[in-house]
């Protein structure tokens, strides 16, 4: 049993509309789904991914209307890595996040920004074979447009016991310094832990609440097992509509998810349609007028 790579990592706005522009507009993603959480359906739950919502591209976020701004500290990611093809792409993207006003860090074969909010976001020159997971965007040529997870960077408390989980349990491979490696039979991911800042950690907008990996969905159950033998303790299996999930803390921290690879986005409908209409769990169907007053207005950014 490998896990495949990132499958999505979920993150914390406190600003939807801000958070729609700037993933669709400014960065070129597309939003495949606009939903909202299962368990409190007055929270969106948006997904930005490639044009067909592949695992490996899929990044979202959960709506707290003015959540106060969070802070990665121990047992957080701090940084969400991309995949781009060539150093040009990164040039390109310094000059469009400057047009924008926002700065960026352009060094060697890597460009470090943040989002409106201070999500440590960067670019990195892919050296991987794994298929590029792009969005199609008007403004953006498809060599420079962003390919999918590469990896995310994370600060440790409990050094050991985040690297005993990783190899003993979920089968990473160490690669340097902090950083281990999870492939699996069609995509290649890293996590890479530092020692985590003085400042405590204060979850929050612009915070990442969890990093989800890729898993076979026939090997799905057989993980709650092995996670078991392994001394982790997860929730069972849940269902989460696009695909199923198990979830568990490392020992320093982090949330980790689990996810299968299917069925995916287009259970709600063609891919086309992806991310024109609000998708609704089935137990809260029935309450959708209700449910969709209450939330933030968005523009209709779907493409
Ligand atoms: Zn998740």
């Amino acid at each position: 049993m490998r896990l495949d790579g990132i499958h999505h990592i979920s993150c914390i706005t406190g600003d939807a509309v801000g958070n729609l522009d700037f993933y669709t507009r400014v960065l070129g993603l597309r939003l495949v789904a606009k939903s909202v959480n299962q368990d409190d359906p007055y929270v969106y739950h948006l997904f930005y991914a490639d044009q067909i919502g592949s695992p490996g591209s899929d990044l979202t976020f959960f709506e707290y209307p003015g959540a106060l701004p969070g802070r990665a500290g121990a047992g957080m990611v701090h940084r969400i890595v991309f995949r781009v093809a060539t150093v040009e792409a990164l040039e390109f993207w310094e000059a469009r996040l400057a047009s924008e006003g926002l700065s960026a860090n352009l060094e060697g074969e890597s460009l470090r920004f943040a989002d409106p909010e201070g999500l440590g976001l960067e670019l990195v020159v892919s050296t991987v074979a794994d298929a590029p997971l792009t969005a199609e965007h008007p403004e953006i040529p498809p060599e420079h447009a962003i390919q999918g997870f590469e990896g995310v960077r994370a600060y440790a408390s409990r050094m050991d016991g985040t690297k005993r989980v990783l190899e003993g349990v979920m089968g990473a491979e160490s690669v340097g310094e902090g950083r281990w490696l999870l492939s699996g039979p069609s995509r290649q991911g890293w996590i890479e832990f530092e020692s985590a800042p003085s400042d405590p950690s204060r979850p929050g907008a612009g915070t990442v609440h969890h990093v989800a990996w890729s898993t076979e969905p026939v090997e799905h159950d057989a993980w709650v097992e092995r996670l078991a033998e392994g001394g982790v303790s997860s929730t069972p299996v849940i269902d989460r509509h696009y695909f199923r999930s198990i979830y568990f803390r490392e020992p320093s921290g982090v949330l980790y998810e689990l996810a299968t690879k299917g069925p995916g986005f287009t259970v709600d409908g063609p891919v086309e349609e992806l991310g024109h209409h609000l998708i609704l769990p089935p137990m809260y169907e029935g309450r959708r007028a209700e449910i969709s007053a209450r939330l933030t207005p968005l523009p209709d950014m779907a493409r």
